[in-house]
Order: C-alpha cells, then sequence, then structure tokens
C-alpha cells in the first residue's frame, strides 16, 4: 500500500507538510509547500493543490511508486487536484481516512520543520492543541517583525487578527512567566515588558525587558476601555441610591485595591481580584474611567465604566 497524508494545513506557522509512505518497505518521502503559497495571491488561485502535485511527482519517483500499486490519499481538500491526476494517470487509488505510521510520520516530520522555523519545542510537546491559532498568534506577537514572514499570512484570520491593537507597556511581572522571544523563564518581581490585546478573549504575553526591542503603547488594553463591573454593597447604603438617577460614581485605588465611590466619596464597594489589579495598574498611571450606575438587586449592583482620557 501507498499511503499519503498532509500535517500543518491548519498551522498559523509555516506551510504545510506532505508525506508518502509505502507500507510494503517503510520508504517515506516528505516535502514542504513553501510559504509563498500561503503569502501571495497563488493562495487564492489554490495553486498549493497544484504543487501536492509535484510533489507526489517527485516522491513517487523517489520511493519508486509504480502504477500497479494500490494508493490510498487522505480526504482532504488538500489533495484535490491530486486526485484529478491519479485518475489520468490510471493509478489504483481512492481517498479514505489516514491513520497509523504515516500520520504519525507526517506530523512529526511537520514539528521538526517548525521547530527549525524558530517555535520552541516545549511549545509543541506539552501541548495537546499545539497548532492552535491562538496560540501560535501569541508567540508571533511576541516578535512581529520577524515572526510574521513564517505565517500563511493570505489566511483570512490573520488578515482580521494579524494587526490589531495592542497596548505594550513596562511592567513588574507577580507571577512566574515564560519569555515568549528567547524561551526562557521570567522570575516573579522582574521588570518585563507586557503586550495585551484581545482576538475571541484577552490575551498577555510577557517579555524579558531586553527581549523587545519594539515600540511602546502605553494605553490599558482594549478590553478594559469598556467594563461592566459587578459588586455588592451593604443594605445600609443601597437604601441611599437611585438606580433611575444616573448618577455619577468614581473608581479610586487604595493599596492596589480599587474602591467605587458614590459623588459624595461613600465607598460602596471594591474590587480586588484581577480585574481590579488591572484597573489599579492603569488608575495608577493616572487613567480614569467614566462610571454610572446601571442596576442593581438585591445587594448586588451593575457599575458601567468607560475610559475617559485616551
Ligand atoms: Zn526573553
Amino acid at each position: 500500500m501507498i499511503q499519503i497524508d498532509d500535517a500543518g494545513s491548519g498551522s498559523l506557522i509555516g506551510g504545510t507538510g506532505i508525506g508518502i509512505l509505502d507500507t510494503r518497505n517503510n520508504k517515506y518521502y516528505f516535502e514542504i509547500i513553501p510559504l509563498e503559497y500561503y503569502q501571495t495571491e497563488l493562495f487564492y488561485q489554490k495553486a498549493y493543490q497544484d504543487y501536492v502535485v509535484d510533489i507526489i511527482k517527485r516522491g513517487f519517483k523517489k520511493i519508486n511508486v509504480t502504477k500497479d500499486r494500490e494508493i490510498e490519499v487522505c480526504q482532504g481538500y488538500m489533495f484535490d487536484k491530486l486526485r484529478d491526476w491519479l485518475s489520468k494517470n490510471d493509478y489504483n487509488w481512492k481517498s479514505t481516512k489516514i491513520e497509523g505510521p504515516l500520520q504519525h510520520k507526517v506530523e512529526e516530520s511537520f514539528n521538526q520543520y517548525v521547530i527549525n522555523l524558530g517555535l520552541p519545542k516545549a511549545f509543541i510537546k506539552h501541548a495537546r492543541y499545539a497548532f492552535g491559532f491562538h496560540r501560535l498568534l501569541k508567540w508571533v506577537f511576541a516578535d512581529l517583525d520577524n515572526r510574521q514572514k513564517l505565517c500563511k499570512t493570505q489566511w483570512k484570520s490573520w488578515q482580521k487578527w494579524g494587526h490589531i491593537e495592542k497596548s505594550i507597556y513596562k511592567n513588574t511581572l507577580t507571577y512566574q512567566d515564560y519569555c515568549l522571544k528567547c524561551g526562557k523563564k521570567i522570575d516573579i518581581n522582574l521588570d518585563v515588558i507586557t503586550i495585551e490585546y484581545i482576538t475571541n478573549k484577552p490575551a498577555t504575553i510577557n517579555l524579558h525587558k531586553s527581549c523587545y526591542k519594539g515600540q511602546l503603547n502605553q494605553v490599558p488594553p482594549i478590553f478594559l476601555h469598556d467594563l461592566c463591573l459587578m459588586i455588592k454593597v451593604r443594605k445600609k447604603i443601597i437604601t441611599k441610591l437611585n438606580p433611575k438617577s444616573n448618577q455619577n460614581l468614581y473608581l479610586k485605588t487604595k493599596e492596589n485595591k480599587v474602591n467605587i465611590l458614590d459623588n459624595r466619596g461613600e465607598i460602596l464597594g471594591s474590587l480586588n481580584n484581577k480585574l481590579g489589579e488591572k484597573l489599579a495598574f492603569w488608575l495608577n498611571k493616572g487613567f480614569n474611567w467614566h462610571c454610572i450606575l446601571k442596576d442593581f438587586s438585591d445587594n448586588n449592583f451593575l457599575v458601567l465604566a468607560q475610559i475617559k482620557n485616551l
């Protein structure tokens, strides 16, 4: 049996790997569809499907595949043109789900290829969804100038997320992390550059100060621009509040805790969770939020906060 499979067609990083295995003698051929096919108008022409045919021609020659052999081709769209070519050339082939040794081999070859491109080994080896788009995007954003050259930039998802606004600022790390630029550990209390942005959810990247060379954009990240804050207040205070009055409230920090005050300066509640920490950081830098009391029930109430001075 001759088997044909691909790997990496869904990886933001790198081209796509194509592998051929002769199960009779274990001869294996692997080649990459170059990134160019994902970075130029070639992508819209689906020219990578033609390139697959070229790879298979070279591979068949190399491992001596003759026309009497049975061929199994993976079912994906990657092989649409190959299937036509196999039929036209009277090969004995069928589409099927490829499992077993070839699947493993092609994945291994592709992993090795992206490791050679610079993706840290640990990034792939210990993660089930190693090639998830948003995970790889973080790695790319850690060194955008150099790493966007390794991306499938004609992808819609890259066009959508590849150049989104980021908050980039000096920070002191309160937890341990790994630098996505150099791959080394960042210790607690170290000065770092933090990059924050929001795609389908907020994301944070921390880099050693010396690992970041680009510009800073020292503004609160977009996910802090408009906030809905839910806090609990004491019964005694609630009776004094009128949810219909749209009264202005104020955020004020005290020891890294954010208090919410009414216009008489009375503390209505506080935020001491992660969000509170983040807000405190930016409040201490002089940024302010315009807050209004929106609604409450029992002793919960809702504050809408919108950033003022951007
Ligand atoms: Zn670093």
